[in-house]
């Protein structure tokens, strides 16, 4: 139903990972889907140049005038930025090109890192704002953590998962310590895991062995209907909602929700 009881003030999730192609706007998407889908008005901006999680939600490249770039440079407000979805629940602040400027304009600016904080810092009317971020540790992703409650890492069930992902907890450190003192690491979540391959097994166990509980229960199949909705422009949700990777996305969403709760208690 659309009748979303939208708290006061948004809870905002970073998707981060420096690697490419593990995930993170696949679970951007498929995520933000899910928690619309229970109520909760979710808010997805794009802050990667490529723009995929855009055009995975439908928002063609003539629909992004207004977009994440001019919101971050303070050139707009927000809600100028904001479209609706197709989806009930679900809005978006699109990628534009302008945004791989950004890396290099950012840090002529006052106070960089706090760009984004201060653009978004007093969003309200979403239950959850998720962010998804570019595959590098830039300024974007920098202000990304820094504008954001929680850091969520996709990680996928690969031989080289755990590599690269200190110099990520260690950014992630440097930004609690220097300027948002509250950022958690929300979860990290296993993606692309193939039950027929003995290495998926492994490198999960791996990281659920270095990162214990902060790991979520439910695992991201590798499905080819996910694969196969972003050029439909659809999440998975919408364009196979039974499948194995659509299920899995509820779930985690059940478990966000979960751990929400049990944070705020
Ligand atoms: P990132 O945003 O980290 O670069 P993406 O979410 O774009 O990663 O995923 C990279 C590619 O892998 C995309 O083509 C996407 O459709 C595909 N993909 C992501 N998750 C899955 C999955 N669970 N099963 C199959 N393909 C997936
Ligand atoms: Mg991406």
């Amino acid at each position: 139903t659309d009748q979303a009881t939208v708290q006061e003030i948004p809870r905002i999730i970073a998707v981060a990972n420096q690697k490419g192609g593990v995930g993170k706007t696949t679970t951007t998407i498929n995520l933000a889907t899910a928690l619309a889908a229970v109520g909760k008005k979710t808010l997805v901006l794009d802050l990667d140049p490529q723009g995929n999680a855009s055009t995975g939600l439908g928002v063609g490249h003539d629909q992004r005038e207004r977009n994440a770039y001019h919101v971050l440079m303070g050139d707009i407000e927000m809600d100028q930025a904001i479209q609706d979805s197709n989806i009930p629940n679900l809005s978006i602040i699109p990628s534009g090109p302008d945004l791989a400027a950004a890396e290099i304009e950012i840090p002529e600016l006052d106070r960089p890192q706090f760009c984004l904080r201060e653009a978004i810092g007093d969003v309200s009317g979403y239950d959850y704002v998720l962010i998804d971020c570019p595959p590098a540790l830039g300024m974007l992703t920098i202000n990304a953590l820094v504008a954001s409650n929680a850091v969520m890492v996709p990680l996928q069930c690969e031989f080289f998962a755990l590599e690269g992902i200190t110099a990520l907890v260690k950014t992630i450190e440097r930004v609690k310590k220097n300027f948002n003192a509250t950022l958690d690491i929300q979860g990290i979540v296993l993606t692309m895991f193939d039950k027929r391959n003995n290495l998926s097994d492994m490198v999960a166990n791996d990281v659920r062995d270095f990162f214990g509980e902060k790991v979520y229960e439910t695992v991201i199949p590798r499905n080819v209907r996910i694969s196969e909705a972003p050029s439909h422009g659809k999440p998975v949700l919408l364009y196979d909602h039974n499948c194995a990777g659509s299920k899995a996305y509820l779930h985690l969403a059940s478990e966000v929700l979960k751990r929400e709760n049990r944070s705020a208690a």
